[in-house]
Formats: C-alpha cells, structure tokens, sequence
C-alpha cells in the first residue's frame, strides 16, 4: 500500500506538541483531534491574523460570536436538514469507503488530464444529476455505466448500492415533552445570516459591509483521513460580505484577490496556490471557487469563496416571516442584500501552513535538521532565551531579560543541555529568535540574537533587544501587504 505523504507531518505535530488524536488513550474515535501547547499557539495567532486582515483594517467589516446551537428551523430555511448529505459506496470485497462525489470527481480530474474533454463533461453532467436529485440508485447507475472502481484496489471492486448520511449531528434542546430537536451548526456562517440586522443596525454600518466570524463547526464526515483536513469537529473563519444586488461579480473578484494575498503575505509561495470554480455550482449562486493549497498528497481545497446571491437572506425572511431587509439611503431604495463569503477552514490552513513550514535541511558532513519556518508572526513561540551555562551568575542574567520580554511575546527560558540542542529544539517547533547570555554578557551587556533560518548570530546590547524584536514582529507591515 502507498504510504501517506502526510505521515512525517503528522509524526512532527504528535512529537512536538502540536496536534493529537483525541481522547488517545481510549483509541481515538477518528477525525477527531486535540492541538498541543505548540499548536493552541500557532492556531491562535492564524486566527488573530486573520481577524486582523479582516475586522482590524477593514473599517466596514465587524465580528460576531454566534452561539453553536441555534433554532432548527435555522437549518431548515437554509436548506441543511433536506439537503445536507454524504453520499457513500463501501467496495464489498475490501471494505474500503468512498464518497460518491470523490469517486467521479476523481475519474474527471483523470479524463481532462488525458484531454478528454467531452467525456469529463458527460460525466459532470451526470454527477451533477445524481446530486442534485440525489438519487442513489442513479449514483450506483453512474459507477456501472462508467466502470469507475475503487482507486485503491481497481482489480478487486464490486460496489454496495450508494447510500446516504444526514451530516448533521443531532441533539436535544430541552428535556421530557419540551425538548426539541436541534444541531450543531454545521457551519458559522447562519448565525451572520440570522444577526444581519442586528449587527447593521448597532454597529450602524452602510452596504457594502462584511461580519466576520470564527468558530467551532460540526460534521459526522463518514470518510474521515488525512488528519486535520477532515475532521467531525473543526473551526470555520467565515466573512460574509453584504452587497448592492448586482455587484457580485465586481465583490467577488475582489475578494478573491485579497484572500489571496493573505496566504502569499504569510510565505505560501504562488505556485503552491490555485483557484479552482467549483464544478458544480448551487442553483442560487452566482459564482463559487475554492482556494487550493498544493499539500504533499496534491491540490486540496482550504478555502471557498462563493457569491451566494441573496439566497440565505431570502430564505430566513421566508421561513421567519421577519424582514431582513436594508434601506439603501444613497439609492433610496429598500432590498435583501446579496452576498460574497469567505469560507476558510481553520484546521486546513493550519495544516497547509506547517506543511509550507516543515523543511529538513542538510548542514554537511552528514547531518541534518529539522526546522519549521513559520513566519514569526505566527509561531508558537516568539524568543527563546537561553544561558549558555547553568552557572557563573548566567542564569540570572538570563531570567532578567525572560522578566523583561514576557509581558510582550510568548518567551521561553531553557537551561537543559547544551546550547546545539536547544537551538535544534527550538528549530523543530518554529521559534524565530534566540537569544543567548555567555560570559561576555556579564562584562558588555551585550547576547547572541540567533535567527533561526540562517541560524546567523549577531551580538546585540540589551537595550536595544526590545526595539529589534518589535521590528522583526510587526504586524503593521504584515497587514499592509493584504490590504
Ligand atoms: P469538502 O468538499 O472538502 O467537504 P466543503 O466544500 O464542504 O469541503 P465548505 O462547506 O465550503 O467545505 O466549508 C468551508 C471550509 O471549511 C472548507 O474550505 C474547509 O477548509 C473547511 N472544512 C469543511 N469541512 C471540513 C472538515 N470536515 N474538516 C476540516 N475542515 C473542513
């Protein structure tokens, strides 16, 4: 069997205290993970990042914290509780599972590889069909009819009917004869839709103008691998962007590029970036494109950004019968806002970050190291600070300046072992800055600042170690590129 391209990213998480299966010791569930001491940092400083680039420099965007549980008639007027399923084949020989949808996308990305345009757009046309009539039998039809087998065992395939999963989970609200049946959202974004004019009316904001929104998301995702991509519980950084009807397209193309520079100003190279439309668009949408990162298994989606029209608006004025509607001044004029979203999932940036990151680098003479060259914005840990001895009044010194920088970044003191594997721990996890306190501190008042990709020293005076560190850390000039 092939061996999966994420394993040394997923043994570097485990290692180093990033990521780890949930509840381990009980033989985790699956899709289910919990972020270490090093990863809880790195998330949190993706999120401030984003909720900078977002609420902080865009003076029409503002934030919301909508609860998790919501009405579930919510979820009904957005068309999650008749439409929101997975549709699964299982290869009875194998019992290996496969998304329905994965499986013919799958064969299409192969035909178009091959120039065989018609023939991926037959196929699209049927996909298409099954999903939107979601019909099974039809779906098993198309796996026949095109001898689309299972990609891991292609000799050995003999599929079940196709069947289908409610990805929604269930829970109750309420106890006895009061309770009722609720979800957990499967998605951030309707709690923006719900609030639009709560949030307009008290932040006295004028179209255009966005909510932004990060939180916890749930889905029972049947098929769940490659680690944090897919997971039954992950965290969306959604932004929907209320519009004038007809100007999506214009939102949308600006949107998109500036999504794109928020991957680009972090270090993700171009190449490794691409849009993709989607294949098939939702009936009420304009215009629907993901965001791909190029991981060690290929292209992946991280993000999606879709001009939904005034669909969701719509549907909560319908099954509500509440007006969500905005009094446009300048044209005086009043309309259901149409909107432009940004859909990023957390976990997934997460991972496309330190996959970018993960770099094993050869010294010579046969060595090696391993280094995660986050961008130092983002890393877990900011300034390491080290005595170069645990004697001769160093430590002493070492812990002054730990005293000093704490109140400002994430810092951390370390004395264990020799000053080389420090440096290499501290390379493994990210951090950018060491700083060391030797002998000649105690005569000079001078320490080794050490950057950890050229792994370059220079000696630096104390007083000046403040100041130098704020202008290797600072978000202003980070922000302006994403603007
Ligand atoms: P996919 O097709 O991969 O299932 P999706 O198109 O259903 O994803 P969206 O509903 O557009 O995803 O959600 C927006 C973002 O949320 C995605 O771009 C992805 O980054 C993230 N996301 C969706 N499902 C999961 C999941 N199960 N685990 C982790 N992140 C997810």
């Amino acid at each position: 069997m092939a061996k999966d391209p994420l394993k040394p990213l997923i043994s570097h998480a485990k290692e180093y205290g990033f990521v780890f299966p949930s509840s381990e010791i009980y033989g985790s569930p699956g899709a289910l993970y919990d972020y270490g001491p090093y990863g809880v940092e790195l998330k949190n400083n993706i999120k401030t990042y984003w909720w900078k680039a977002m609420v902080q420099v865009h003076e029409n965007i503002v934030g919301l914290d909508s609860s998790i549980l919501m009405h579930p008639r919510v979820w009904k007027a957005s068309g999650h509780v008749d439409a929101f399923f997975d549709f699964f084949v299982d290869n009875k020989v194998t019992g290996k599972r496969y998304r329905f949808d994965h499986l013919v996308e799958e064969r299409i990305a192969k035909l178009e590889k091959k120039g065989k345009k018609e023939e991926a757009e037959s196929l699209r046309q049927q996909l298409e069909k099954a999903l939107s009539e979601q019909n099974t039998e039809y779906m098993y039809e198309v796996l026949i009819k095109n001898d689309i087998r299972d990609p891991e065992s292609p000799d050995k395939t003999e599929w079940t009917p196709v069947r289908h999963f409610r990805l929604m989970f269930e829970t109750n609200l309420g106890a006895g004869e009061d309770a009722i049946t609720a979800y957990l959202r499967p998605e951030t974004a309707q709690g923006i839709f719900v609030n639009f004019l709560n949030v307009q009316k008290t932040a006295r904001q004028k179209i255009p103008f966005g909510i932004a929104q990060i939180g916890k998301a749930f889905r029972n995702e049947l098929i769940a691998r490659q680690f944090v991509m897919r997971m039954r519980e992950f965290e969306q950084m959604e932004m929907q962007f209320f519009i004038r009807p007809g100007e999506d397209e214009h939102w949308f193309e600006i949107w998109k590029e500036k999504r794109l520079k928020w991957y680009k100003a972090i270090g993700i190279p171009e190449e490794k970036l691409r849009i993709k439309p989607h294949d098939h668009l939702a009936h009420y949408a304009k215009a629907a494109v993901d965001i791909e990162y190029k991981f060690p298994m290929g292209f992946k989606e991280i993000e999606g950004i879709h001009a939904r029209t005034n669909f969701d608006l719509s549907r909560h004025q319908e099954f509500s019968g509440k007006k969500l509607q905005y009094f446009d001044s300048d044209l005086q004029e009043s309309y259901v806002p149409h909107v432009v979203e940004t859909s990023a999932g957390l976990d997934r940036v997460f991972l496309a970050i330190f996959s970018e990151a993960l770099t094993i680098e050869q010294l010579g003479g046969g060595k090696q190291r391993t280094v995660l060259k986050l961008h130092p914005i983002l890393a877990p840990i900011k300034v390491a600070v080290f005595p170069l001895v645990k004697k001769d009044g160093l430590p002493e010194k070492a812990r002054e300046i730990f005293n000093q920088l704490r109140f400002k970044y994430m810092c951390f003191y370390e004395e264990k072992d020799s000053i080389g594997r420090r440096y290499r721990r501290h390379d493994a996890i990210g951090t950018p800055f060491c700083i060391t306190i030797d002998y000649q501190t105690l005569e000079d008042n001078s320490v080794t600042l050490r950057d950890r990709d050229t792994m370059q020293q220079e000696r630096i005076h104390i007083h000046e170690l403040e100041q130098r560190l704020d202008e290797l850390l600072d978000w202003k000039t980070l922000l302006q590129k994403v603007v």
